[in-house]
């Protein structure tokens, strides 16, 4: 397919839910790397702070399935029971046809597919909470989903969590700081 021929690289990051994705994803953005997010679609509600083409591109269900059936998805996950979220090939090819590498923040089987498709060309880093009590705990703090949301992501989280050692690399998000110079040095390597 055309979008493999050219040589931005691939950074995926996956992890369960609260675990720290998006603030590591974030991050590296910030530094001078020359990567682009790759904005995912969404049929889930915004929350408060998260802005239409920036964070994702919000979706009925409807118009995701649409997507789906014009085949416009690199891949797509029903991630919890009735919401959808998928990477589109043209957001890819925009990133890549700039000249930058991609960063991806996918669920685990997401990530997978696509470190599967993009082999030696990816990089699959799998972000590790210290535990799921923890991870509730995070979810609680950042106050964006109501109960029985953090509920629903808590209960994926253990399956989520057994994925871990089919990535290129496990980092550990503890200790914030360290989790982010780790993310920092793997990348500019792997990058280089
Ligand atoms: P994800 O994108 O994986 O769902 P977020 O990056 O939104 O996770 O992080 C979930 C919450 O946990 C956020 O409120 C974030 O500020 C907080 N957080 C991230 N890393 C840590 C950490 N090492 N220790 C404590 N809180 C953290
Ligand atoms: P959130 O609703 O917290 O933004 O995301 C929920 C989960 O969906 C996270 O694990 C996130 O990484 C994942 N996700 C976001 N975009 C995509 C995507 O394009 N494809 C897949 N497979 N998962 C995604």
């Amino acid at each position: 397919m055309h979008h493999k021929d050219q040589k931005g690289k691939l950074l995926i990051f996956s992890a369960p839910s609260g675990a720290g994705k998006t603030t590591i994803v974030r991050h590296l953005l910030s530094l001078d790397l020359n990567i682009e997010f790759s904005v995912s679609v969404t049929s889930r509600e915004p929350r408060h702070n998260e802005k239409n083409g920036k964070d994702y591109y919000f979706l009925s269900e409807k118009e995701f399935i649409e997507k789906i059936q014009n085949k416009e998805f690199l891949e797509w996950e029903e991630v919890y029971k009735g919401i959808y979220y998928g990477t589109l090939i043209s957001e890819v090819e925009n990133i890549r046809s700039k000249g930058k590498h991609v960063i991806f923040d996918v669920d685990v089987a997401g990530g997978l597919n696509i470190k599967n498709y993009y082999g030696n060309e990816a990089l699959a880093v799998f972000i590790q909470p210290p535990s799921v009590e923890e991870l509730k705990k995070r979810l609680i703090n950042r106050s964006t989903e109501s109960r029985d949301k953090i509920n629903m992501r808590i209960e994926k989280a253990e399956s989520e969590l057994a994925f871990a050692n089919r990535f290129d690399v496990i980092i550990v998000n503890d200790n914030l700081q360290k989790a982010l110079s780790e993310s920092e040095k793997l990348i500019q390597k792997f990058l280089q």
